[in-house]
C-alpha cells in the first residue's frame, strides 16, 4: 500500500483556521484552488485539470448505476484468518481495523443494478479497504457474482482498483487468480459480455487475472495500470521505464486496453457499449444478451456487407 500513497497525489486542504474548514482545496496535480464542492459536483475530477481523484465504493456504485437500483450480495463471506498470519500486526487486528477506518467489510462490493434500465451484474473494488487487495472473500465474492451473471444472462461490469494480491492470505490469495479467470472463462464460452473498467490505480495479480479479462476493457484518464510498480521493475532489469510506461494513455497506445473514458462520460459510455455486445439497437429488447442467435446474426451481417 505504502507503494502506491507516494505517486498518489493527495489533495491538501487550506483552511484559515484549524478547526474551520474554508471548503478550498488545492488540486496537487495543477495547483489552482478548487472548491470542495465543485470537485464533488464534477464526480471528484479537478474542474481545473480534470484530474480523477479516487471515488469511494457508493460514489463509483451511484455514478454509474441509475437511482436505488444497486441490491448488495453475497455480503454472508466475511474473510477468516485461517494462515495465523503475523507480520507487524496480526492479520485479524488488520482486518478489524480496515473494517473501522472504511466502513466497509471487504476490499470488494457485489450485486446487481440496472444501467440504462439494463440488469447488471456489478462489482467494485474498494481502495481504502487494505488497498482493495484480494483475498479469499474478493475472489469468492466476484466468482459468485459471475457466476450469478452467467445463470441469469446478465452482462457482467467490474471496476478495478487495487494493489493486487492480500499478501496476509498468501497462497490462498494467489488463487483467486485462477478461480475468477476459470468463472470469467465459462462467461466468455456463453457469450455473456464483461466489461472491465481499470482505475487508479490497478496493479498485482488482479490486473493479472480478471482485471485485464475483459472483452472490453475501458480505463479512467491517467491510471496506473501495471503488475508490478515502476520502482520494482527498474530494480529488475536495471534500465528506467518510459515516461508514463504504466499509465492508461501509454496502454491504449500499445493495445492494452480499448478505450479511455472520462469519468463524467462513463455512464453513457457503458449503455452504448452493452447495446452494441446486446446487438440490439436501443429501445429493441426482443432478443436474449449475449445469445448465440444473435453473436451468429451479427457475424452473418458482418460478412454480408
Ligand atoms: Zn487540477
Amino acid at each position: 500500500m505504502g507503494l502506491f500513497s507516494r505517486s498518489k497525489p493527495k489533495i491538501k486542504i487550506q483552511t484559515a483556521k484549524k478547526d474551520s474548514f474554508s471548503g478550498w482545496l488545492k488540486c496537487t496535480h495543477c495547483n489552482e484552488l478548487i472548491h470542495a464542492n465543485e470537485l464533488e459536483q464534477n464526480s471528484n475530477c479537478c474542474p481545473k485539470c480534470d484530474y480523477h481523484y479516487r471515488l469511494s465504493v457508493e460514489e463509483r456504485i451511484k455514478n454509474l448505476s441509475d437511482d436505488d437500483s444497486f441490491h448488495e450480495l453475497f455480503t454472508n463471506l466475511q474473510a477468516i484468518d485461517s494462515l495465523h498470519f503475523v507480520d507487524t500486526e496480526p492479520y485479524v487486528d488488520r482486518l478489524v481495523s480496515a473494517k473501522e477506518k472504511s466502513g466497509y467489510d471487504e476490499a470488494i462490493v457485489v450485486g446487481t443494478c440496472n444501467i440504462g434500465a439494463m440488469p447488471i451484474a456489478l462489482g467494485v473494488l474498494n481502495f481504502n479497504f487494505m488497498g482493495g487487495s484480494m483475498g479469499s472473500v474478493v475472489g469468492e465474492r466476484l466468482t459468485l457474482l459471475i457466476e450469478l451473471a452467467l445463470e441469469k444472462r446478465l452482462p457482467l461490469i467490474i471496476v478495478s482498483t487495487s494493489g493486487g494480491a492480500r499478501m496476509q492470505e498468501s497462497i490462498l490469495s494467489l488463487m483467486q487468480m485462477a478461480k475468477t479467470s476459470a468463472a470469467l472463462a465459462k462467461l466468455h464460452e456463453a457469450q455473456i459480455p464483461y466489461i472491465s473498467i481499470l482505475t487508479n490505480p490497478t496493479t498485482g495479480g488482479v490486473t493479472a487475472s480478471f482485471a485485464s479479462l475483459g472483452d472490453i476493457i475501458i480505463a479512467e484518464p491517467n491510471a496506473l495500470i501495471c503488475f508490478a510498480g515502476p520502482r520494482v521493475i527498474e530494480q529488475t532489469i536495471g534500465q528506467k521505464l518510459p515516461p508514463g510506461a504504466q499509465q492508461s494513455e501509454f496502454l491504449l497506445k500499445h493495445g492494452m486496453i480499448d478505450r479511455i473514458v472520462n469519468r463524467r462520460d462513463l455512464k453513457n459510455i457503458l449503455i452504448e457499449f452493452l447495446d452494441f455486445l446486446k446487438g440490439n439497437p436501443r429501445g429493441n429488447d426482443g432478443e436474449t444478451i449475449g445469445s448465440p442467435d444473435v453473436a451468429k446474426n451479427n457475424i452473418k451481417k458482418v460478412s454480408q456487407s
